[in-house]
């Protein structure tokens, strides 16, 4: 498995270098660094859309592996661009240039549809119980992500499934994750219960 330093090495997988396989045995790559196994679930970004929100959302799968599995089966019919284990390894499934299947129908607090269009959704491998933690490690590399999106592209907001997805309540993740942790990336960052619901 070939495996990249995250800090000089991100702003070259976003484009599409060193896809590697999915690896057997398992290991994760580890903190901070990012493998690219490329997801079949995934399609063209339409005309016309720039890439400016991020949605944020928990796996409820419980491993990184097992997540990069389930993102491998066509049948699921499920992909994020960057899967971030809690230990701070990175998987990317899918270039960020391409649309990836995390959103769902979902609307956006611009009350933009089609949200896989125009975002780049990052999963965290979390059970969304309430109780499993966002640990710092995961938070690190997730904010190293963000560095790079913003820039690469006119990321103007970050989001959460829970705060996209339509209708409201069909999906709650990421539960629990501490935003105040992103504030220092000074986006807009919309969470909870949109206004337009309460
Ligand atoms: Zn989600």
């Amino acid at each position: 498995m070939t495996s990249f330093l995250i800090c000089s090495s991100l702003a070259i997988m976003l484009q599409g270098d060193g896809k590697s396989p999915m690896p057997s045995p398992w290991k994760n790559p580890g903190y901070m660094k990012l493998v690219w196994i490329q997801s079949p679930n995934f399609g063209v970004r339409p005309d016309g859309y720039e890439i400016d929100t991020v949605v944020i959302h928990s796996t409820v799968i419980p491993t990184l592996e097992k997540t990069t599995e389930a993102f491998q089966r066509v049948a699921s019919q499920v992909s994020s661009h960057f899967t971030i284990g809690q230990d701070g390894s990175i998987v990317q499934n899918v270039s960020t240039f391409d649309r990836a299947w995390h959103a769902g129908v979902s609307t956006d607090h611009f009350g933009r549809q089609n949200v896989n269009h125009f975002s780049v959704g990052i999963e965290l491998v979390n059970l969304n119980d309430g109780k499993d933690p966002y640990p710092q490690a995961q938070i690190d590399a997730l904010h190293a992500i963000l560095v790079v999106l913003k820039r690469r592209f006119p990321i103007k907001q970050l989001t959460s499934h829970e705060y996209i997805a339509k209708p409201f309540g069909r999906k709650n993740d990421p539960t629990i994750f501490p935003w105040e942790k992103l504030k220092d990336l000074g986006l807009p960052m919309y969470f909870g219960k949109p206004e337009n619901e309460k």
